[in-house]
């Protein structure tokens, strides 16, 4: 537990209801415990200054993919990632690990697997498979923050989809504790890779995945949403604005939904994928800019409710980039967008990614604060510890320069594979302290100090596991 601490700042962002404005607060074991709203660096723990101090960023979409995929990313690397980019909490999903997280045993695993390597707060969320309907409740009741199911391959064969009378037995049961249900949202319409296309080319797997197959199955959550009428329903990563018409009329019906996009939606467009470049590539895709336009519109609106980053990296030799000169599998074409595994590595880098494309488009420091902090904090059923500056809440912070030029640099990411479109980008934003429950795990100005920080980290992992209630929908 840690010591009493006192942080001030000349701009501190409580929440996305205020305003930006000088405060002190100060925290007792790890929890805000009283607030002044002047700037008083006499006794701070941590003076921020002119920089802004507002609450940590909550990731509830990161596939940490350990145990059993620890070469693709591990809870280490991950949460030190999400620490240097002022991200407090991140929740796990439930593939790509083996085994998926789809029993309490499993579940079990993955809490022991991650126990003195988290840097920051984690919790996990559960899946729903074939056959496993009866052991929803009880990983609800370990604390799994709600469900994912997929409506087409995962591109995992330990997670397989459910078709549409699985998903109403698992609704059934979730519907005894208003758990809640994510949907990766893409069906099957029959579309298929020109053979005759060069797969190289980020057109040809752009073709393959047409947003008539998230309309397909957007459709379909709509109808079971309506159907079940009270269990919470989540659209996961959306890329195709097509479906923004179908959510915004369920969201008028006052249907249980919500949705999120991601960080690459909003700040990449297929013109811009290179040949080769299949670090690039994900699903749904990233699409073009036009689509891009809607779904910033959407995000503004309050259509989209959260942006997350969707982290799912893996090996190079998978990605079968360029870059790995020749290591790739027999047979295989480098830089084939068709066969590459697909996931982008971005936990971390994404709030100066979203401030600096949203602010040009009319997005304030409060949005930013209600997109990666207060919905997501929500959506995982932790809005009374997370998302927040205030009484009684975890005090975990990021204190950052929103003006700060950042350039970012693949070889200086802390995920463990560094393959990311977003290397040699700059933004606006540099991320200098991340706090977490009242400890500072993140100190960029700690990164030489090789005595009681290592590259700027805390020695010690100071994350705690997110268990403790069951993900009741506030
Ligand atoms: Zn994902």
């Amino acid at each position: 537990m840690s010591q009493d601490a006192i942080f001030t700042s000349k701009r501190v962002l409580l929440s996305s209801a205020s305003e930006v404005g000088p405060a002190t607060i100060y925290v007792s074991q790890g929890k805000v415990a009283r607030i002044e709203p002047e700037y008083l660096p006499a006794g701070a723990t941590i003076d921020a200054g002119s920089k802004l101090l507002m609450a940590g960023v909550v990731d509830s979409h990161v596939h940490i993919n350990q145990p059993g995929r620890t070469q693709w990313e591990g809870v280490v690397t991950a949460s030190h990632a999400a620490a240097s980019g002022g991200v407090t909490t991140i929740i796990d999903m439930p593939l790509n690990c083996i085994p998926s997280t789809v029993t309490v045993p499993a579940y079990e695993q993955k809490r022991t697997s991650f126990a003195g390597g988290m840097w920051v707060d984690v919790g996990t969320w559960g899946g729903v498979v074939p056959g496993n309907a009866s052991s929803l409740v009880p990983m609800l009741a370990e604390g799994a923050r709600g469900f994912k199911c997929f409506l087409c391959d995962s591109g995992v064969d330990e997670f397989p989809p459910v078709n549409e009378e699985q998903l109403r037995l698992a609704m059934a049961e979730l519907q005894r504790e208003q758990g809640m249900l994510m949907f990766h949202a893409e069906m099957e319409t029959g579309a298929t890779v020109n053979a005759a296309e060069d797969p190289t080319d980020y057109a040809t797997f752009l073709n393959s995945r047409p947003p008539a197959m998230e309309v397909k199955a957007i459709d379909l959550v709509v109808k079971v949403c309506r159907e079940f009428g009270t269990v919470p329903c989540h659209i996961v990563h959306l890329s195709a604005a097509d479906a923004l018409p179908a959510i915004r009329a369920a969201k008028a019906e006052g249907l249980p939904l919500t949705v999120e996009t991601c960080f690459h939606y909003l700040t990449i467009t297929a013109e811009e994928v290179p040949t080769c470049s299949t670090e690039y590539k994900c699903c749904p895709p990233i699409r073009g800019q036009s689509n891009r336009d809607l779904l910033w519109e959407a995000v503004l609106d309050g259509t989209i409710d959260f942006v997350v980053s969707d982290h799912s990296p893996c090996t190079p030799d998978l990605k079968l980039h360029p870059c790995c000169g020749g290591k790739i599998a027999h047979g295989a074409t480098e830089g084939d967008f068709v066969s590459a595994w697909g996931g982008i590595a971005s936990v971390g880098i994404g709030l100066p990614l979203l401030w600096t494309e949203g602010k040009r488009r009319g997005l304030g420091l409060q949005d930013v604060a209600r997109l990666v902090c207060e919905r997501t904090a929500k959506h995982a059923g932790l809005s009374d510890r997370k998302g927040r500056i205030a009484i009684g809440l975890d005090a975990d912070f990021v204190v950052w320069d929103p003006e700060e030029n950042n350039r970012i640099d693949a070889e200086k990411l802390h995920f463990r594979n560094k393959l990311t479109p977003y290397h040699e980008r700059t933004c606006q934003g540099l991320i200098h302290r991340t706090i977490v429950r009242g400890t500072a795990v993140y100190d960029i100005s700690q990164i030489n100090d090789n005595d009681t920080w290592e590259s700027g980290f805390s020695r010690v992992a100071h994350g705690q596991w997110l268990d403790s209630a069951i993900s009741r929908r506030d």
